[in-house]
C-alpha cells in the first residue's frame, strides 16, 4: 500500500509538493483521504452480468457481432460511442441516430426484463466502514436514470445524499473523460490528493486516472487484472469483500 502511494505521489510532484506543505508525511506513505468517490455498475450494484447479456443479445440479433467480454471491455461508453464502434468495425461505417435509437431502446428493454439488480458483494460492508472513518461518500456514475437516488437510498439506506452524486446528467463527456469524477471533486470541494476513485471497469479506471485521483480497482467482472492495471489503477483487488476486508488496515495510510 504505502509503495501504491509513493508511487502516486512520485507520478505527481506537483501535488506531493503542495501536500508537503501542507505538512502531510508524504515520504511516510501518507495519502490524506478525506473523500471516495464510487462508480456504481459493478461497485455498488452486481448489475454488469445483465448489462453484459442484454448488449450482446441484442446486438447480435441485429446483425453486429458483440461478445458478452467485450460488454466489460467497454463498460461506461455511452450507447452512441458502443454502436458506432460496432457498425465501424463490422460494417466499416458510422452509426446513425435512428439505428442508436433502436438498439439501445431494445437493449434497455432486455435489461429490464430481468429483475433488479442485486447489491454487490462485500460493498455494504465497505460503505460501514468507510462512513465510521468519517470520509465523505460520493457516487459518479455515468447512468441518468430518473429513479438513481431512490435505488440508492433504498438499497444502501443512509450512505448517499442527492448533492453527493454526479451522473450523465451533470456532465458533458462521460468516462473515460475525467469530467465526471473532476465535477465529483468539485462537489467534495476536494483536491485530487484528497480523494479515491473505486472502479471495476478498464474506461472508468482511465477517466479516475485521468483525473489525477488515486484510482482502486475492484475486478469485480471476468476481465484479467491486467486490463485494469494497464488503465493506470493504483490498487486493485479481486473483489469488494477483498477490499472491505482491507480497509482498516488501509486506514493507516490515509
Ligand atoms: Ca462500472
Amino acid at each position: 500500500m504505502k509503495e501504491a502511494i509513493l508511487a502516486y505521489w512520485a507520478k505527481h510532484p506537483d501535488f506531493a509538493e503542495e501536500a508537503r506543505a501542507e505538512g502531510v508525511d508524504v515520504d511516510g506513505g501518507h495519502l490524506p483521504v478525506k473523500g471516495i468517490m464510487f462508480d456504481m455498475d459493478g461497485v455498488l450494484f452486481d448489475s454488469m452480468p445483465y448489462h453484459a447479456i442484454s448488449w450482446s443479445r441484442v446486438c447480435n440479433e441485429y446483425g453486429l457481432a458483440m461478445t458478452e467480454e467485450e460488454v466489460f471491455l467497454n463498460e461506461g461508453r455511452t450507447g452512441f460511442s458502443t454502436i458506432n464502434w460496432l457498425t465501424m468495425r463490422q460494417w466499416g461505417r458510422e452509426t446513425t441516430e435512428e439505428e442508436v435509437e433502436h438498439i439501445y431502446q431494445l437493449k434497455c428493454k432486455a435489461f429490464n426484463s430481468f429483475p433488479p439488480a442485486p447489491k454487490m458483494h462485500g460493498t455494504e460492508e465497505l460503505l460501514t466502514q468507510v462512513k465510521a472513518s468519517g470520509k465523505i461518500i460520493m457516487v459518479v456514475t455515468g447512468s441518468g436514470q430518473a429513479s438513481l437516488l431512490t435505488r440508492l437510498t433504498s438499497n444502501y439506506p443512509g450512505f448517499f445524499k442527492e448533492e453527493l452524486i454526479v451522473s450523465s446528467r451533470d456532465v458533458v463527456h462521460g468516462k473515460p473523460n475525467p469530467e465526471p469524477y473532476l465535477m465529483g471533486l468539485k462537489k467534495m470541494n476536494l483536491r485530487p490528493w484528497e480523494a479515491l476513485v473505486v472502479e471495476n471497469a478498464p474506461l472508468g479506471v482511465r477517466a479516475g486516472v485521468a483525473a489525477e485521483v488515486f484510482t482502486i480497482a475492484a475486478n469485480t467482472g471476468p476481465l484479467k487484472d491486467e486490463v485494469l492495471l494497464n488503465e493506470g489503477a493504483n490498487l486493485l483487488f479481486p473483489s469488494m469483500d477483498a477490499f472491505a476486508d482491507q480497509w482498516q488496515k488501509l486506514l493507516f495510510n490515509f
